[in-house]
């Protein structure tokens, strides 16, 4: 049984409830998890508290940025166990949970405890009407208990990427995993206690959305921010909930990212960024592209390129060496892509390849497969080149103007990410300046410094995390204003 972790203490869900965590490979039954009822997260928010206010809240900065770069440490030495839930939670390959999810993972709690560590503070000297000199300091302090609610494409990675800021600035948090992926947010727990984190300090509470877990949390008054990331509808709902006690909220949300390719680019760049932008995690990635505009000199080359990448992709046995293109998450998660694919015929794509189900042997049947997969001829107003499907597919869309290029990428209710490929200095500086998104890469795809702002603008996001930004959501800022009084009694000991 998954249990739920409160309090430094593993629990069963005291409702009695439970639910199954599947392996979207084979469809297998990896266990049961323990659903957490409303009293579950009430504990957990007060264990939370009360750690705040305790041995959390009582050591130092140095000490609290040791301890985190310890669980850093300590989720490194358990790495193989960290890749093999990972793997049987998600379908992910071995190569990607091995190289991207867990190592950051651990990186999320060092990048941020340097980051805290080294922040300085802002000061500022005046003088008061009467002369006498004033000295303005700003202190940061810790927001206080954080409801982290985490979707499921890259579960570890995503989930510290607010646990390291929240704890490196003193908050104590309550988490809510996915519920399709509850194993690693839970195997953390242990490695909490191992490294002597006080308990309370990290809570993990199982279950669903509305009427369960996600939604006892973020409406819980006693939690005094919520960030998330999951689906923009999913954002709104919490945002609503939570509108009564003015909670802050920091949301990453959906996207449906353009990548513009330039007749001047390097093609075989263009071919890698785009297989991994489109492909990787088989298209469960917020930043991923699911919009390819091409101007027409090389859009055959682009579409011919794109679908080899997609025809040379190894789905297998996540653990096999040689597989590289993985399941979607789950049954249901197939099924709306799928719901996709068949849209897109209905919108007058031509499926350039993909477009189903692989054949995959008996033992990987039971799978949540899909096949990677390329549109042309679909129109860029059509639903399928304008929702967010988060699949392995792309629409490729031809254009013939900078100008057109930049109305078709901004033309979009999210503002995410997206990709420009040139080998045109000025124009990727000046496109790129145009461009409504939270993050531009130029000539590239999911390269980026952690302590560089990450969010989306439009209906992608509401704030920004990343470095000193994550500092700007997870703690509060105070003005210390001080008028100094200057006496003679210095003088007088001189
Ligand atoms: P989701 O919104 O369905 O679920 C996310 C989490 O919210 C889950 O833990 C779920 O149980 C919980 N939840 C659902 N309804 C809730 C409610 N009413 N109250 C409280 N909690 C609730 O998202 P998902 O399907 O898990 O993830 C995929 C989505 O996440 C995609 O839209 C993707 O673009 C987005 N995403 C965004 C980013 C980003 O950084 N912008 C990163 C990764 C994923």
């Amino acid at each position: 049984m998954i249990s739920n972790f409160i309090g430094g203490q593993f629990r069963a869900g005291s409702g009695g409830k439970s639910f199954p965590d599947t392996n979207p490979a084979d469809g297998s039954l990896i266990d049961q998890v323990s659903e957490a009822s409303q009293s579950d997260v009430h504990d957990a928010v007060q264990s939370a508290r009360a750690a705040l206010d305790g041995p959390w809240g009582r050591l130092t900065l140095a000490q609290r940025c040791d301890m985190l770069h310890a669980v850093a440490d300590a989720v490194d030495r358990r790495a193989d166990d960290f890749i093999a839930a990972e793997i049987a939670d998600t379908g992910k390959p071995h190569a990607l949970a091995s190289h991207l999810d867990i190592p950051r993972g651990a990186a999320n709690f060092r990048v941020f405890a340097d980051v805290v560590r080294n922040v300085p503070t802002e000061c500022f000297t005046g003088q008061a009407p009467d002369g006498k000199p004033v000295l303005n300091y700003a202190l940061r302090r810790p927001k206080g208990v954080v409801a982290v609610v985490c979707p499921w494409n890259l579960p570890l990675l995503l989930m510290t990427w607010k646990v390291g800021p929240a704890l490196a600035c003193g908050n104590t948090v309550v988490v809510k995993p996915s519920e399709e992926t509850p194993a690693t947010a839970t195997l953390l727990g242990e490695v909490m206690n191992q490294v002597g984190v006080p308990a309370g300090v990290y809570n993990v509470v199982h279950g669903f959305g509305p009427g369960s877990a996600g939604e006892f949390l973020t409406t819980h008054p006693g939690v005094d921010a919520i960030t998330f990331t999951g689906e923009t509808s999913t954002g709104a709902a919490i945002m609503r909930a939570s509108a009564g006690g003015i909670k802050p909220v920091s949301m990453e949300l959906g996207g449906k990212n353009p990548a513009i390719v330039f007749a001047d680019a390097n093609l075989d760049v263009v071919a890698a960024g785009l297989a991994r932008s489109v492909f990787e995690n088989t298209g469960q990635v917020c930043l991923g592209t699911e919009r390819v505009y091409v101007q027409r000199p090389v859009f055959d080359a682009v579409v011919q390129r794109l679908a080899e990448t997609a025809r040379g992709l190894r789905p297998g046995r996540p653990t096999d060496a040689a597989t590289n293109f993985g399941p979607l998450v789950s049954a249901s998660h197939q099924a709306k892509v799928l719901g996709y694919y068949q849209l897109a015929r209905d919108e007058g794509a031509r499926v350039v390849c993909g477009g189903g189900v692989p054949a995959m042997p008996d033992a990987l049947r039971g799978g949540a497969w899909i096949e990677p997969t390329v549109w042309t001829g679909l129109a860029h107003g059509s639903r399928t080149a304008r929702e967010e499907i988060f699949g392995p597919c792309c629409a490729v869309i031809p254009f013939d103007t900078e100008a057109e290029a930049l109305t078709l990428a901004n033309d979009t209710p999210y503002g995410l990410a997206a990709s420009v490929y040139t080998r045109d200095i000025d124009r990727a500086h000046r496109f790129a300046s145009k461009l409504r998104v939270g993050l531009v890469w130029i000539n590239a795809w999911f390269v980026r410094d952690l302590r560089t702002p990450f969010g989306g603008s439009g209906q992608s996001g509401l704030g920004r995390e990343g470095g000193v930004h994550s500092l700007e959501f997870y703690t509060e800022l105070s003005n210390v204003c001080i008028k100094l009084e200057p006496t003679d009694a210095g003088a007088a000991h001189a």
